[in-house]
């Protein structure tokens, strides 16, 4: 499961962070759009929480639900895994042993491990499991940093974590290979902020302060924050943030988003460029970045192909089957003065099973009447699943773990068709291939994905 997650910590209880959450979370419902919740600690009994699914703006559409979540510290979570049972969705909230929420984003890989270690409690899913072992340790009168530590060496896999005591202490936590991006802000000394991307530390008008880096915990309390290297940094940062996952806004890594992927669009151009092109279009959004550079590479015009209908992300109302047989296009329509008898390079951002690129490519060939289309995509090709809990479907369904890239070119009706190399990645990323996870373009896993 892929998720985003926020934490943030007020240092005067009049603050009421559960809108500063909201915000952050909207910020990151790009990492996931099918469950969200919010936790808050108000000094007075339980946490509070409020969870659905569906997507931010649709769980917490009513004011006064953001309003009854009181408090100064609070956590949200975004996912990608659909969930009816609200016990089941982030964060997770367990109120034995003792109280504690929390979110993570990752994979657990020593999970049937680790829940012999919290019977007689039979947790339902990973942050559930995570929350019951910090509790252990807090039970046990361990320092909410101390139990962080001891947690840290207890888990096999990948995890960015925020976590909330019943005491109202803050804790966060990102493993050592730091596979999954986490970040530090702060507002002065009025709040600090941990979050997945550092877009959602910017869109509640706190600065940005660093990653947090791989093996670094974060605790923070009414009187102060507390930084501890915990374990020797490993990185194996996820490529495929850069690629994809991650807002064009976002810092990961100690590398901008957006930079990077204009690298990617020279690389693409030096890699694979077209002689005879009339536009360049970048396709969907997410390409947008990839095609501007490599216009500019290869000196051709860049121009605009596509409208969006709707917003950006998924609808709630999907078009039934009927709709989508009359070809209701409902992400995205193309414009036909500008893709009509021209020769077109379309700069995708990734293609996986290659069903979308295809029925693109139909329809700028033979609805809108190009002339040529080439298709060049940002990211290397996908070969495999990935085990740390990116949604990649499995190896049978990727298009490039199977055929060459003339063969996809014939699949998908294109006149030409090329990857990035991997080697063009790295490159453009600018960090040493061994801090690099890029699994799903080789195969090649820098952690064991097995239960041990
Ligand atoms: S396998 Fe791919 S998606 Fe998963 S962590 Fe590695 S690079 Fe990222």
């Amino acid at each position: 499961m892929g998720s985003g997650i926020v934490g943030i910590y007020g240092f005067s209880r009049l603050w009421r962070m559960a809108r500063f959450i909201y915000y952050a979370l909207l910020a990151l419902q790009h990492r996931g759009q099918e469950t969200c919740g919010i936790v808050t600690y108000n000094g007075k009994g339980e946490l509070h929480s409020h969870k659905g699914e569906g997507l931010v703006d649709q769980v917490f559409s009513k004011p006064e639900t953001l309003e009854a979540l009181e408090g100064w510290v609070g956590l949200g979570c975004v996912t990608t895994q659909p969930e009816k049972d609200p016990a089941r969705i982030q964060p997770a909230h367990v109120r034995e042993p003792v109280e504690v929420a929390l979110c993570f984003d990752g994979k657990i890989l020593n999970f049937k491990r680790l829940m012999e270690k919290v019977k007689p409690w039979k947790p339902q899913t990973e942050a559930e499991l995570l929350a019951l072992l910090f509790a252990g340790r807090l039970e046990k009168g361990l320092h909410p940093l101390e139990a962080a530590v001891q947690l840290m060496g207890e888990i096999k896999g990948v995890c960015s974590m925020v976590a909330l005591t019943g005491r109202g202490e803050m804790v966060s936590l990102r493993d050592p290979h730091g596979v999954k991006p986490l970040a530090i802000g702060s507002f002065g000394f009025d709040y600090g902020v941990i979050a997945s991307e550092s877009c959602a530390i910017d869109v509640i008008g706190a600065d940005f302060k660093s990653d947090v880096q791989p093996g670094e915990i974060y605790y923070f309390d009414e009187y102060s924050i507390e930084r501890r290297q915990a374990a020797k940094p490993q990185p194996k940062y996820c490529a495929f943030e850069h690629v994809y996952l991650a807002r064009p806004d976002s810092l990961i890594n100690e590398v901008p988003v957006y930079d990077a992927r204009i690298r990617i669009g020279e690389i693409l151009a030096e890699e694979h460029s077209v002689e005879e092109v009339d536009l360049v279009l970048g396709v969907p959004e997410t390409a947008i970045p990839f095609a501007v550079a490599y216009a500019q590479k290869t000196g051709k015009p860049f121009g605009l192909g596509f409208v969006q209908t709707g917003r950006r992300i998924r609808s709630a109302i999907k078009p039934t089957q009927f709709e989508r047989l009359v070809g209701v296009q409902l992400k995205l329509n193309p414009i036909k003065s500008a893709i009509s008898g021209r020769r077109i390079v379309l700069v995708d951002d990734s293609v996986v099973r290659g069903t979308t690129t295809k029925n693109t490519v139909n329809l700028m060939r033979n609805k809108m009447g190009a002339r040529e289309v080439h298709v060049r995509v940002g990211s290397p090709r996908i070969r495999a699943p990935c085990p740390y809990g990116t949604e990649v479907p499995e190896k049978d369904e990727l298009i490039a773990a199977h055929l060459t890239p003339a063969e996809v070119s014939k699949v998908v009706g294109a006149d030409s068709f090329h990857w990035l190399s991997v080697r063009g990645l790295v490159k453009a990323l600018g960090i040493s291939r061994r801090n690099l996870c890029l699994g799903c373009f080789t195969g090649k896993y820098p952690i064991p994905p097995g239960e041990e």
